[in-house]
């Protein structure tokens, strides 16, 4: 008995508005993927761990100002309660002052076993608890939502397609943009001819191999043009070879 059986790669969300999920996630790739069995999403509503008669999950920030500040008792029952001692998997908070979410982030995710994600609100968490438990923070962009569960969202939509047998034939996803440093390149489809523009020559020739350097090239002036940035970890470019 191999294959099929495997555990699913899992993910335990802890959030306050679990109605949200799995959302956009139940749809399309990821939705199939789940309703498969290759991965799992275990909800966890941080309210169930809040005090008093109503539940009181945040407080007002030490020091003053505005907002209110998700209380680190609260949330770390709520973690303690989801998530095993010696489970062997990352406990991410999604934060916009966290680590960017790459692509190589979320290869080095998707090749484990799965994730825990603690979804923020208000203005953030007590700094407390991201040290006790020693949650990572990860962001998935310069600019404030109003809650981690987006973000959640696209970090586990970027993983979950990269499991084994959810991209189909496109399996590996090598030739994506971030993949090998490089913007993808531009894709056409039928009609041959569309309001007088063509698609490039090449591509309809056959020719494998002058298709594979049309769009290497491509891909590298795609990024000189609007991710000269990217091009700094880039082996051709940086004259390190290939
Ligand atoms: N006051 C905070 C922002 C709070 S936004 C600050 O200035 O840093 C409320 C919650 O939304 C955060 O706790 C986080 O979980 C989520 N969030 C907002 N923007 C995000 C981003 N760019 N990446 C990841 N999570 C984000």
């Amino acid at each position: 008995m191999s294959g099929g059986m495997a555990a699913p790669w899992r993910a335990t969300v802890l959030t306050l508005y679990p109605q949200m999920f799995p959302g956009p996630l139940g749809l399309s790739l990821a939705g199939e993927a789940l309703t498969r069995g290759t991965w799992a999403l275990d909800l966890k509503n941080i309210r169930d761990h809040g005090l008093g008669r109503h539940r009181a999950v945040d407080d007002t920030p030490a020091g003053g100002g505005p907002g209110m500040v998700l209380r680190c008792d609260v949330l770390a029952a709520a973690l303690d309660a989801a998530v095993l001692a010696d489970d062997p998997r990352p406990k991410l908070l999604m934060s916009p002052r966290g680590q960017p979410l790459t692509q190589a982030r979320v290869r080095a995710f998707a090749a484990g076993s799965g994730v825990v994600v603690v979804c923020g609100r208000f203005e953030g968490v007590d700094e407390r608890v991201i040290e006790a438990r020693r949650l990572m923070e990860v962001s998935v962009g310069d600019y404030v939502l109003s809650g981690g569960e987006i973000p959640a969202m696209t970090l586990l939509d970027a993983c979950v397609r990269l499991l084994p047998g959810v991209m189909g034939q496109n399996a590996s996803g090598a030739e994506e943009s971030f993949e090998g440093g490089l913007l993808e390149y531009p894709h056409y489809t039928r009609p041959r001819e569309w309001e007088g523009r063509t698609i490039p020559e090449v591509l309809l020739s056959g020719d494998h191999a002058a298709i594979r350097a049309w769009r290497r090239a491509e891909a590298e002036r795609l990024t000189r043009e609007r991710r000269l940035d990217l091009m700094a970890n880039y082996p051709r470019w940086s004259g390190d070879g290939e």
